[in-house]
């Protein structure tokens, strides 16, 4: 059992997380993200390989928002 990084004293308790990002301008929300969550403090780790696999299909297929990826200003 992992502790928590945070306050080292709570336990950390696989959870089915709601994500939520920010891309560009939209908000993302992914529903079932695997997480770890302090039973103590109520601190979030979400899983690394989980976030992972998301930022790759983000890159892949980004979300159609209507403005470039590029941050140019020229
Ligand atoms: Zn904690």
């Amino acid at each position: 059992m992992n502790i928590c990084p945070s306050c080292h004293m709570g336990r950390l308790q696989r959870r089915i997380m709601v994500y939520l990002q920010w891309y560009d301008n939209s908000l993302l929300i992914t529903n079932r993200m695997p997480a770890v969550v302090c039973d103590v403090c109520g601190e979030r780790i979400y899983d690394s390989d989980a976030v992972e696999s998301l930022q790759q299909l983000l890159w892949a297929y980004p979300p159609s928002t209507g403005r470039s990826i590029s941050s140019s200003n020229t």
